[in-house]
C-alpha cells in the first residue's frame, strides 16, 4: 500500500495526511491531500472537514484548515480555490487571487483546474471520492491541480492541463510529475448505463476501465482511465505517483461521497511553490 511511487501517510501530531515523495525531490514546491483525523467537526462531518459547501460551521471547517495548513508553515486565509463545477475550465492564479475561497462566499472563479506559477499562492481544491491531480514542471516553479471526478475525468481535464503549461509555459509533457489523490476504487464505484454510455463513447469502454457490475450498473475506475490519459498526453510512467487509495473502502481516513450518501465532509489537495520565507521547509 505504501507504495514510494504513490502517495505515503504522514503524521503530524494528531493529523494524518498523504504526501507523495516523487513530487517533493526537488524541493522547490510543497504539497499534500488531508485525510479526516485531527479537526473538530462533529456529526457526519466528523472531524477534519475542510469544505464549507458541506453540513457544517464554517468555523469549525476555519479552525480545521488552520489546523492543517499550520504543519505547512502556510497561512490558511491566503489559500485559493475555486467553485468546483464538474467541468475542465482552467484559471491561472497570481497573488492578487491570494484568499479567494478562504472565507464563506469569497470564491470567484468557476473552475477545476488551477495553475500558478507564483511563489506561495497555494492552489487547493477539495473531494471525497473525485480524484485530485497534482501537476509539477520538474525543477521549475509552476504547478497545477485539478479535480477529476466523473465529469472532469470524462471531459479529460489532466490532459488539459498538460496542454496548457505545454502552450502557455513551454514545459513539455515529459517535463511533468504528476499525483494522483485517493479516489473512489471499482469496486466501490458504480455508474448507470447512460453514464458508461458516455465513457464507452470517449474510448473507455475496455474491461480495465469500465466493467458490467449487474443489470444496470457498471464498475468506472477513475484512476486507471486518468493513469491512461497522462500517459497518453506524453507524462512518463515513471513521472506518475499513481492512486492505491481508496475514499470508500477507508472510512478510516476518508469522507465518501458515495458511501455516505451525500452526507460527508471533504478532504483537501494543496500544492504551492515554496517562497522566500517558506523554502526552508
Ligand atoms: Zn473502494
Amino acid at each position: 500500500m505504501n507504495d514510494k511511487k504513490g502517495f505515503i501517510l504522514k503524521r503530524t501530531g494528531h493529523l494524518v495526511y498523504l504526501h507523495a515523495p516523487l513530487l517533493a525531490e526537488d524541493e522547490l514546491t510543497k504539497h499534500a491531500f488531508s485525510t479526516r483525523t485531527g479537526g473538530c467537526s462533529i456529526g457526519a462531518v466528523r472531524s477534519l472537514n475542510t469544505a464549507f459547501h458541506t453540513e457544517d460551521q464554517a468555523e469549525k471547517v476555519l479552525e480545521n484548515r488552520f489546523r492543517f495548513f499550520r504543519i505547512f508553515k502556510i497561512d490558511h486565509l491566503q489559500i485559493v480555490s475555486a467553485i468546483q463545477v464538474h467541468g475542465t475550465n482552467l484559471e491561472e492564479f497570481g497573488l492578487h487571487n491570494r484568499g479567494e475561497g478562504a472565507t464563506p462566499g469569497s470564491m470567484k472563479k468557476h473552475c477545476d483546474a488551477l495553475v500558478t506559477a507564483e511563489p506561495e499562492v497555494t492552489l487547493t481544491a477539495y473531494a471525497a471520492d473525485c480524484q485530485l491531480l497534482f501537476f509539477k514542471a520538474i525543477d521549475r516553479p509552476l504547478i497545477g491541480l485539478a479535480h477529476a471526478g466523473k465529469a472532469g475525468t470524462l471531459g479529460a481535464v489532466g490532459p488539459k492541463v498538460i496542454r496548457y503549461l505545454n502552450q502557455h509555459y513551454n514545459v513539455p509533457s515529459d517535463r511533468l510529475l504528476v499525483g494522483m489523490g485517493p479516489a473512489i476504487c471499482r469496486k466501490c464505484y458504480r455508474i448507470s448505463k447512460p453514464e458508461m454510455e458516455l465513457f464507452s463513447r470517449e474510448g473507455w469502454g475496455d474491461k480495465q476501465y469500465l466493467e458490467k457490475y449487474d443489470q444496470d450498473l457498471w464498475s468506472l475506475d477513475l484512476t486507471a482511465i486518468n493513469k491512461a490519459q497522462l500517459i497518453s498526453s506524453g507524462v512518463r510512467k515513471e513521472h506518475i505517483a499513481i492512486n492505491h487509495w481508496c475514499t470508500a473502502c477507508r472510512q478510516d481516513l476518508f469522507y465518501s461521497y458515495r458511501r455516505d450518501r451525500g452526507k460527508t465532509g471533504r478532504m483537501i489537495g494543496f500544492i504551492a511553490i515554496n517562497g522566500k520565507e517558506t523554502g526552508d521547509l
